[in-house]
């Protein structure tokens, strides 16, 4: 199947010359076909004038107004501010940067038209730069028919070029050159809307379409265009996942000897989640198919119990296992509980840190390379291209919300020795929604750890303003009297490390100033790794009371005697992430408590999140919460939203198409194959999105 032209390059429009052509490669543009592809993000209604009266924050809209004031306002930045009123109310325009003529110009009694942005000024509504027109008595206002599509777009690129262009490319459409691989189909649930018509809508309303339906994505011309997207999303991902399940792994055969031997030796017995989620992991390994395993657990669930155990059978099969952790803390972690429960069976186990003297890597990747059978532990430095292992027969990814994709790809391709692909595990306490999973993980098989081992206790959660910070602090001096021990977790809006761990080292002080009696460590990611090590140990020695962390502490750290945590500034952080901090205490047999600090005013989001921290333990709940709050991007991290990035799905507003999308993936997989490549190489950014599946 070929389309001639809709896959010609965009170099033979009109008005495409080699800058140009450079910027649309940017965003994805190369062929005809993408420009028609280049969908709007959202649009402009500059068909009809609001009355100001009915303006709100965040909407873009035509007001029309005389001006009541103007005047030239001294504060930071010199501004012209202009109040302008149509009767039913008025608003502020606000210039940083203006002319002379323009301040000659916008003057009282001036009727103008003005296309903006409202937003709450400090005490009006206001529109900052707007776009604005004299209105000259007498003379018809110039209003467009249709609503304005505004284009995802990039610097150099304007939205009056990205309009010429794909003017040009929907002329190409009426010659219907576009295939509509899904009128092929027999689907009963593609709309009625063919695949030309519904491009032709998005990108040019006309006037009598429904504005609001528009606006909020869900006019049928889009669900058209999102089901074909989201059919494509899934279809690379099965067809990825197909791909992995075609090379060959070593089947890992083994009695079960080592396991049994661990188990023994461990205060405490699996729980039947972990037992399920074992056998589970056991019937893949056994197979020659190479494993391509999620374990989804709620934090505290025991996932390193399950990671331990299928390590062992790869080991007793003969085979090496690769561990690798997100964080220097969390990696180093996993080698003490990893010393502590193999080595009593001779097991050995290498450390590969970044953080490694040049003579000590050396001889770790030695041993890499000379020995069957061992667990290499550590962080993202086991991609490196001198890391070499001799017979890798699984590789299992800790916390793999915190890689890129690009990451876990590459432990993949370490994993193929001699022909043979190593099996993987991957393991996660942010659990995804099953809505979002299906999308999200179509390439994985998934297993949940829904049961936390037993005598857990509930955390009990409280929300309160910083004012009563000194409540908190007398609490913990009570607390630590107890014989127990407290996280105190600093958090900064800022990216910035250097920052936090100044914050972090000031709170510290304050807090040892103000605890006598209480011993107090510091914990942040600029320390030294000796230094990080001799913290960690006396704090689970209980040489440290009060343990003050950046939020470093987030993924994993486990001490169970710790039952105080006190976060300071909760309001800033995603729930995913206050719940990973949470699941730091309540990890022992005594009743926990966390302490959410807040600086006030909350916002009524603010508020929103610490009560929904307050009112559940559920990691699934919460998650689920906080992506209807936040949106999927935001939810999944910024490495992963790059997976995620949809030209006009939403996850969250089109969820109700996704069982409809399953069923087409699979029957187009079975019986449609050859739609399968057009599909995906008419969606995907070419180059980055379908390199990532
Ligand atoms: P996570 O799933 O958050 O990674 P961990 O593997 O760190 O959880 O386990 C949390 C704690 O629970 C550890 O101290 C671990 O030894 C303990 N644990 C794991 N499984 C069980 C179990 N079945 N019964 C009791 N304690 C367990
Ligand atoms: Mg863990």
């Amino acid at each position: 199947m070929d389309e001639p032209q809709s896959t010609r390059s965009v170099a033979t429009l009109k008005g495409v010359g080699p800058r140009i052509a450079e910027r649309l490669k940017k965003v994805g543009i190369k062929e005809v076909q993408d420009l028609l592809f280049h969908l709007p993000l959202r649009y402009q209604d500059r068909t009809r004038v609001m009355p100001i009266g009915s303006v709100r924050h965040g909407m873009q809209v035509v007001v029309q107004g005389e001006i009541e004031l103007s005047q030239i306002k001294f504060g930071r930045r010199r501004s012209l501010l202009c109040r302008i009123s149509d009767g039913t109310g008025a608003l502020t325009l606000r210039f940083f940067h203006f002319s002379a003529a323009q301040q000659k110009n916008l003057i009282k009694g001036l009727r103008i038209l003005c296309f903006g942005e409202i937003r709450n000024g400090p005490t009006t509504l206001e529109m900052v730069h707007p776009e604005y027109q004299v209105v000259v008595e007498d003379q018809a206002l110039q209003m467009e028919e249709a609503l304005t599509p505004v284009y995802p777009t990039t610097e150099g690129l304007h939205q009056i070029s990205l309009r010429k262009l794909t003017d040009q490319a929907l002329s190409l459409l009426s010659g219907d050159l576009l295939l509509d691989y899904l009128s092929q189909t027999d689907f009963d649930f593609v709309s009625n809307w063919s695949l030309s018509e519904a491009i032709q809508f998005v990108h040019r309303p006309p006037p009598d379409a429904s504005t609001e339906k528009l606006m909020e994505g869900i006019h049928p011309a889009q669900q058209r265009l999102a089901f074909e997207e989201l059919l494509a999303h899934q279809l690379s991902k099965r067809i990825s996942r197909q791909a992995f399940k075609e090379n060959k792994a070593p089947s890992l055969q083994a009695k079960g000897l080592l396991r049994k031997k661990l188990l023994s030796s461990l205060p405490f017995d699996p729980t039947a989640a972990q037992n399920r989620v074992v056998g589970e992991i056991l019937s893949d390994l056994i197979c020659e198919e190479p494993m391509s395993r999620l374990v989804q657990g709620d934090v505290g669930s025991g996932k390193t119990l399950v990671a331990a155990m299928a390590s062992l059978q790869a080991i007793e099969a003969g085979y090496q296992v690769a561990i690798m952790a997100p964080t220097e803390l969390l990696a180093e972690q996993h080698l003490l509980t990893f010393r502590q429960w193999l080595e009593p069976l001779k097991i050995s186990i290498i450390w590969i840190s970044g953080k490694l003297k040049a003579a000590e890597k050396k001889q770790a990747l030695e041993d890499l390379a000379s020995t069957d059978q061992c667990v290499v532990i550590g962080t993202h430095a086991l991609f490196q291209q001198d890391v070499v292992f001799k017979k890798l027969g699984l590789s299992i990814v800790d916390e793999q919300h915190r890689f890129g994709v690009h990451q876990r790809l590459a432990l993949r391709e370490k994993g193929n020795i001699n022909g043979l692909t190593a099996h993987q595990l991957i393991m996660t306490a942010t659990p995804i929604p099953r809505t979002l999973a299906m999308t999200a993980y179509a390439d994985l098989d998934v297993s949940i750890i829904d049961e936390l081992p037993p005598g857990r206790q509930v955390v009990t959660t409280t929300v309160i303003p910083e004012q009563r910070r000194d409540e908190v602090i007398s609490r913990i001096a009570s607390v630590c009297k107890e014989g127990r021990q407290v996280y105190w977790v600093c958090t900064l809006i800022e990216e910035s490390e250097t920052l936090q761990c100044q914050t972090a080292t000031e709170t510290a002080n304050r807090l040892a100033e103000n605890l006598d009696e209480v011993s107090v460590g510091l914990i942040h990611g600029r320390l030294k790794k000796e230094e990080k090590d001799r913290v960690m140990q006396a704090f689970h020695a209980g040489e440290i009371d009060l343990l003050v962390a950046t939020t470093v502490i987030e993924v994993g750290v486990d001490v169970p005697n710790a039952s105080l945590m006190i976060i300071e500034n909760a309001e800033r952080l995603g729930l995913a992430q206050l719940h990973q901090l949470r699941g730091r205490v309540g990890r022992g047999s005594r009743q926990s408590d966390c302490v959410l600090m807040y600086k006030p005013p909350l916002s009524d989001h603010g508020r929103k999140r610490l009560a929904i921290m307050r009112e559940t333990s559920d990691g699934f709940q919460i998650s689920q919460k906080d992506l209807e709050l936040r949106g999927p991007g935001e939810f999944l991290g910024t490495r992963q939203a790059g997976i995620m990035r949809f030209r006009i799905a939403d996850l969250m507003r089109d969820k109700a198409l996704f069982p409809d999308v399953e069923k087409a993936a699979q029957q187009i997989m079975q019986s449609k194959t050859e739609i399968i490549e057009p599909l995906i190489h008419r969606w995907m950014v070419h180059g980055t999105d379908y390199a990532d599946v």
